[in-house]
């Protein structure tokens, strides 16, 4: 007979085990060196041995849960720096998610995260509904520039008052795209023969309700190119930002409903326009979904946008125009160390003639994002971005490129507190606008 656990005892079972993988380490200090929050705040109990330490001793019970300790554990930004660099392989950021689960399973998930995670973001439309309200107030408010009388208003939130809010969408783009987009051409197929697949797009909520330009460009692209758009209507948040946040019962109910509800579709493939989006669809659905043909066959087919265009599509050089810009590209850690892609939104950027593509320094290292890190912890959020404004400011460029709605967001806020002149944008939305520039797209 099977033993129930209770989800106290599930916690602890994984901390436990996430522990014991950590006993590789050889404490050569190398995650110290590049752990863009220990650069900042210089203390051990913010790296990876530090946190490991603790995850020992709260399960041994040498340690009880205090503030000090969840603000230490909460000083990541998952952003794999350490992983990626350990000379072991042990991955600390397990430590961490799996520290915040253990934490809300002693402690509750708080009134505010059970609302937000359990509720709105399961049910959507409260979510929808604000952030129309925010962008009809943004409009009427003059804006989002520096002369907006709300920012005196913005500390009552605990935002600072110089912080740039990207503007929010009026409508969804869910709701002004159909849930199926024929293809528009054939796709180079015999004439008849019907569009070269059926692709499945989860916009993630940033796409479908602030950066609406990526939705758009994304199916242009894809439909110019022969494809046929699905957005299923009832997808819902990745389930990423609830489980960095410890609750790993809603993570777990949002991944499973989107696993079922993209499964039925018959799809050949699943796009992402959002790197932890493509991350949490490729990767962390692993922890919530029983290992089957179904979930392989699923992750498998889930590409980030960038990928999908450079491997997938041959882009003619005819179908281009120019683009007079020059270029750099941030590197979102969700992207080059979540999903392994740095080189393909590269290669789709430097295609566009008369784009100047210039690398920057340090493109790889984390901006201080962190989906709601640099919303909880904005000002150690702003000391890890100066370090990419200064880079960017070095490389001489007229816009920065990613693939993350995070990434656009922190990035251009910092660059227009340093009264700095780039632009940060999606790479295929660039894209859209130079096969719009050479009438591939309209
Ligand atoms: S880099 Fe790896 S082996 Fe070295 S101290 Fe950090 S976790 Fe331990
Ligand atoms: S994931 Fe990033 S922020 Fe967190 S401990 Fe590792 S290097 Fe530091």
């Amino acid at each position: 007979m099977t033993r129930h656990i209770s989800v106290q005892e599930e916690a602890k079972i994984h901390l436990q085990e996430a522990a014991r993988d950590f006993q590789g380490c050889m404490q050569c200090g190398k995650c110290r060196s590049v752990c863009p929050v220990f650069k900042e705040l210089g203390n051990e109990i913010y790296v990876a041995r530090g946190k490991n330490k603790l995850a020992e001793k709260l399960v041994s019970g040498d340690l009880q849960i205090t503030t000090r300790i969840k603000e230490a554990i909460n000083e990541c930004l998952n952003c794999k720096s350490c992983s990626a660099n350990c000379p072991a392989g042990v991955s600390p950021e397990h430590v961490v998610l799996r520290l915040r689960w253990y934490i809300t399973t002693q402690e509750g998930l708080g009134f505010f995260k059970a609302l937000i995670f359990r509720q709105l973001l399961w049910r959507k439309w409260p979510v929808t509904l604000a952030a129309m309200s925010i962008a009809i107030v943004q409009r009427l408010l003059f804006g989002i520039g520096p002369k907006n009388p709300v920012r005196h208003l913005f500390p009552l939130f605990g935002f600072s008052k110089r912080r740039y809010f990207p503007l929010m969408a009026l409508r969804s783009a869910q709701s002004r795209h159909p849930e199926v987009t024929p293809a528009k051409t054939d796709g180079g197929m015999q004439a008849g023969t019907g569009s070269r697949g059926r692709i499945g797009y989860f916009t993630g909520c940033a796409g479908n309700l602030i950066y609406t330009g990526v939705v758009d460009a994304t199916v242009e692209i894809l439909t110019s190119y022969g494809y046929e758009v699905v957005i299923p209507k009832g997808q819902k948040c990745n389930g990423t930002p609830v489980l960095a946040n410890g609750d790993f019962v809603g993570a777990k109910r949002l991944m499973e409903h989107n696993f079922h509800l993209f499964n039925s579709y018959q799809l050949d493939a699943i796009v992402v326009a959002c790197s932890s989006c493509g991350m949490a669809l490729k990767k962390e659905i692993n922890l919530f979904i029983e290992e089957s043909e179904d979930l392989r066959q699923f992750t498998g087919k889930v590409y980030d946008i960038n990928e999908f265009i450079a491997e997938k599509i041959n882009i003619a050089a005819t179908d281009l125009g120019p683009l007079p810009y020059r270029i750099c590209y941030h590197d979102p850690c969700h992207m080059v160390r979540g999903q392994g892609v740095s080189r393909q939104p590269r290669e789709l950027l430097r295609m566009i003639p008369g784009v100047e593509f210039k690398e920057m320094r340090d493109a790889a290292v984390c901006c201080g994002s962190a989906g709601s890190y640099c919303l909880t912890h904005y000002s150690t959020a702003i000391k890890i971005n100066n370090h990419k404004v200064r880079n960017i400011q070095e490389a001489e460029v007229d816009y920065v490129a990613t693939a993350c709605p995070t990434c656009v967001m922190h990035i251009q806020d910092n660059l227009l507190q340093h009264r700095s002149p780039e632009k940060v944008r999606f790479v295929v939305e660039i894209l859209a606008d130079s096969l719009r520039a050479g009438k591939k797209i309209d």
